[in-house]
């Protein structure tokens, strides 16, 4: 039988499951070249060897009601770890911060969170959230039964319309929670302290994307976990698994479509180490991030490329100095705090992620968008630092306001966007969800050659 030739930028959740799905579909007729530009798969899920111990960056926090992940899981044989680690006691305690101080502190349980929440907002307020992020987890999930059916969509529209989500996608969370007479208190002192932990954006978020950050906070239920030895071996170890031929250290520059001589579409690749042709590519980075040039039939494709936000993940071991957060000294401090806007922070989380072996003690994450953590700035939240990493993420997530015209996951014939919908909610798991389609619609596009 003869081979398609498929490639696919990006080896992160989008490229993986795009490679997975290309494999199921074609079996061996197919030939997958992946092209990753860094040293290793995993993309936005990464870690890094610091103090002593392992610690993930980026995507961080998985969930179990992750269609796709949790196959990767199956796949790879990887083990379930918790996405903190080496840590003892009391720590995981969440407090909420605003400019009237820590105005909820709760336990290291969701009752107890849920509790917490309560007390500050009213039962009414609190339920009326939860209700609105459970509806919204109950339509996305059913894109998985459209998937098994083997369904595709040719943009974001067309997948958030058959989920009933359009309408999520066209408000602000702020907007929409008002609309549902959610009160001023769960908006700003919860709400948007939760999705600046994920999204680090805050109230003007599109509603589909702040409910995912919630869902994802723990309120659609499930259960959050990492992958132990590190996410991004999900990513590396599944592409060995189908056999695809990895390209790390590959940047992509050039993708251009010729109309060949039966008509169709032929894609040629220019990498820093030459070029080569394939039947069809999945381009499974961010346009705004991946740095290249699309043409066809020499002329420049025209896509709209939408911003992505720069966000800084700092990690420092370190006591943290309770003096900072207007407490006496000595006083005791939660393993999380969730940051309002009024609270006029530097930055927008921070929390406990491990535990230094070297240094015996604890690792803590800050989230900070446009702003790094400097030292003069780390030495006053903290009363001793003993180590600091830092790394910036030149695009985190997309900048995720209501009402944008995403870009379609079919670009050209035979070139696919799996990063499509991202600009409606980004995470791991939605990532999976965009590079399962759009590696469904190049297999259909080979199918029909
Ligand atoms: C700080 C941070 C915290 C996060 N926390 C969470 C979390 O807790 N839970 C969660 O679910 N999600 C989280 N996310 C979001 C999640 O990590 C992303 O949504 C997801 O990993 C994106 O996957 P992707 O495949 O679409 O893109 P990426 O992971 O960005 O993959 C794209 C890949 O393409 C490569 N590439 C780019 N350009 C080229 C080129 N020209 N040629 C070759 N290769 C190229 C890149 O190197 C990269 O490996 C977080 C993200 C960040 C940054």
């Amino acid at each position: 039988m003869s081979s398609h030739k498929v490639a696919v930028i990006g080896a992160g959740s989008a490229g993986t499951l795009a490679a997975v799905r290309l494999r199921q579909l074609l079996n061996d007729a197919v030939q997958i070249t992946v092209y990753e530009r860094g040293s290793q798969a995993g993309g936005r899920a990464w870690d890094v060897d610091f103090a002593g111990t392992t610690i993930e960056i980026g995507g961080t926090v998985l969930h179990s009601t992750g269609r796709h992940t949790m196959d990767l899981m199956k796949l790879t044989g990887a083990e379930e770890g918790h996405y903190t680690s080496g840590i003892s006691g009391d720590d995981k305690t969440f407090w909420f911060w605003t400019d009237k101080g820590f105005v909820v502190k709760t336990g290291d349980s969701l009752p107890s969170m849920a509790l917490g929440i309560v007390k500050h907002v009213g039962p009414f307020s609190a339920l009326r959230v939860t209700m609105s992020v459970q509806k919204v987890a109950k339509k996305w999930t059913g894109i998985y039964a459209l998937q098994d059916a083997g369904q595709t969509f040719d943009t974001p529209q067309q997948m958030l319309s058959a989920l009933g989500l359009n309408a999520e996608t066209g408000v602000s969370v702020r907007d929409e929670l008002h609309n549902h007479h959610v009160n001023s208190r769960m908006i700003d002192d919860v709400v948007v302290p939760i999705v600046h932990n994920m999204y680090n954006q805050g109230g003007e978020l599109n509603s589909l994307a702040g409910q995912v950050g919630l869902a994802g906070a723990g309120l659609a239920g499930g259960y959050l976990f990492s992958v132990k030895g590190g996410n991004r071996t999900l990513f590396s170890q599944a592409l060995a698994k189908i056999e695809a031929d990895v390209q790390l250290n590959t940047a992509v520059t050039r993708i251009a479509g010729a109309t060949n001589s039966d008509g169709g579409l032929t894609w040629t690749l220019t990498t820093s180490s030459g070029s080569s042709q394939f039947d069809a590519v999945v381009l499974a980075a961010p346009l705004a991030l991946a740095d290249l040039e699309l043409t066809l039939d020499g002329t420049p494709l025209s896509v709209s490329v939408y911003p992505y936000q720069q966000v800084n993940t700092t990690l420092v071991v370190g006591e943290l100095a309770p003096e900072y957060f207007g407490l006496p000294a000595g006083a005791k401090l939660p393993g999380n705090f969730f940051v309002a806007d009024s609270a006029k922070q530097p930055f927008k989380s921070l929390g406990i992620t491990g535990f230094s072996p070297v240094y015996q003690q604890r690792i803590y994450k800050i989230f900070s968008a446009e702003r790094k953590m400097s030292d003069e700035l780390l030495a006053r939240i903290f009363s001793s630092v003993s180590a600091v990493h830092r790394h910036v993420w030149r695009g985190a997530y997309p900048v995720l306001p209501a009402g944008i015209d995403h870009v379609p996951f079919i670009l050209a014939p035979g070139l696919t966007y799996g990063c499509a919908f991202e600009t409606a909610a980004g995470a791991v798991e939605v990532e999976a969800v965009g590079g399962y389609n759009a590696g469904s619609l190049a297999a259909n596009a080979l199918r029909l050659k």
